[in-house]
């Protein structure tokens, strides 16, 4: 079932969430739910707090080539266990902030550990799209959006289109 995608600004997207005990069959379908809403948006990484709910949970998918097969993870308590000095930009986007872009400096290679939807403890480490996103992920855990790495004017002008955009929806 798809779920709706909170727009920013909204007090639910600048919280910290609660890190889940037990993957429970509710938990499963919200993943579920989740990456039916990412797929359908379409976006490459989807967190909890962006369908409302405050528990540590992210779903992505970074495979952009034509048939190439889609990969799908789910990601329980996401931890970065380590990150390389070396940095990459990727201009970023976020399915909370609908049409704006910016280009945001980060490790380019971490080391993620989370425990996956079966309940197992997993590791592994990424580069590229996938360390961006899965780093752009966890900052949604920790009530923090890409916009927060801009200087303060560039956040308000992307804060302000985003709450015209919110009128305007409202008003549809
Ligand atoms: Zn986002």
């Amino acid at each position: 079932m798809k779920r709706s995608i909170l727009i920013h600004p909204d007090p639910r997207l600048k919280k910290v969430c609660d890190p889940v005990a037990d993957v429970t069959g509710e938990l499963s379908m919200l993943a579920k739910d989740m990456l039916e809403t990412m797929y359908d948006a379409p976006g490459i990484g989807l967190a909890a707090p962006q369908v409302g709910v405050l528990s540590r949970l992210i779903v992505l998918d970074c495979i952009k080539e034509d048939g190439a097969a889609p990969r799908p993870l789910v990601m329980f308590n996401p931890e970065i266990v380590a990150a390389s000095e070396q940095t990459s930009v990727y201009d970023e986007g976020c399915l909370s902030i609908p049409e704006q872009y910016a280009e945001i400096t980060r490790p380019a290679e971490v080391e993620v550990a989370w425990i996956d939807e079966h309940g197992k403890a997993r590791q592994e480490g990424f580069d590229g799209l996938w360390a961006t996103c899965v780093q752009h992920e966890i900052d949604h855990l920790n009530g923090k959006l890409f916009i927060d790495y801009l200087k303060p004017l560039k956040r308000q002008m992307i804060t302000r289109k985003m709450q015209k955009l919110k009128r305007e929806l409202a008003r549809a």
